[in-house]
């Protein structure tokens, strides 16, 4: 689903991503973990294009991503993304906010995109905020609705990039319980979380990525339990 070969990415003389080599087959579950600022947010956003990559190869979904040819809209539809700082639109309500891409990009009916939002709203678990406005929702309620959101584009693919990491601690596990069960009906997910709980239990596979290289690529167990590289487990004895 995701094939990364050999790449790079410069910000300007700065080596973000030093020859990232990386598959992630359809269905499984993948959790990014390493320091601040060592290129895992660039890493997230090279898949959908939100960055262009230097050198080597990216292919997402059959799609060489920065080939020029590609038509990034269309593109994009099938790779949703949930950011740390949810970027709900104010000024919309939770039901507008989650029609306005399927109706705008994948040129949905208002009642056809309305339908689809009350269902994932439904599944994000809270229909009765429907009418409300983001302002009027906790943190862990407005992450569900950029969950929900993503949700209704039906993409092949989601990012999640510390999507729990500016939440009142309370509120962390209702959205990691909607990833949860995303992750367990088979969505195809690359998830930067430090969250050690969910990393247990839903990912498949641990990439640990320092100064821009893939240092660590391990199941969970094994990588909580005895990283191999040195610096991974220095990073683990500063967070747990
Ligand atoms: P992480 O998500 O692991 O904290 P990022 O991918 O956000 O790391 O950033 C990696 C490094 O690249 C950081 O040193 C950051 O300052 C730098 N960086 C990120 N975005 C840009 C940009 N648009 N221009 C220049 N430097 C950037
Ligand atoms: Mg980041």
């Amino acid at each position: 689903m995701i094939k990364f070969e050999n790449v790079h990415k410069h910000y300007g003389d700065f080596h973000v991503l030093n020859d990232i080599n990386l598959e992630i087959n359809k269905g499984e579950v993948v959790v990014i973990i390493g320091p601040s600022g060592s290129g895992k947010s660039t890493l997230l956003r090279c898949i959908n294009r939100l960055e262009t990559i230097s050198e080597g190869l990216l292919e997402v979904n059959g799609v060489v991503v920065n080939d020029k040819k590609v038509n990034i809209n269309e593109f994009r539809k099938n790779v949703g993304m949930v950011f740390q700082h949810f970027n709900l639109y104010p000024n919309k309500t939770v039901l507008e906010n989650i029609m306005l891409a399927p109706v705008k990009v994948l040129n949905k009916s208002k009642e056809e995109a309305k339908k689809t939002a009350m269902y994932y709203l439904e599944k994000v678990g809270i229909p009765e905020k429907a009418n409300s406005y983001p302002s009027q929702l906790s943190g862990g309620q407005q992450q569900r609705v950029a969950i929900a959101r993503g949700l209704a584009m039906s993409p092949e693919i989601m990012l999640f990039d510390e999507p729990t990491s500016a939440l009142d601690p309370e509120m962390i596990g209702e959205v990691l319980d909607v990833m949860k069960a995303l992750a367990r009906e088979g969505m195809t997910m690359v998830v930067v979380t430090h969250e050690m709980g969910f990393a247990r239990e839903v990912a498949d596979r641990i990439i640990f990525i320092d100064k821009g290289q893939i240092l660590e690529d391990t199941d969970p167990t094994e990588f909580y339990n005895e990283p191999k590289d040195e610096r991974a487990r220095l990073f683990l004895s500063r967070i747990l």
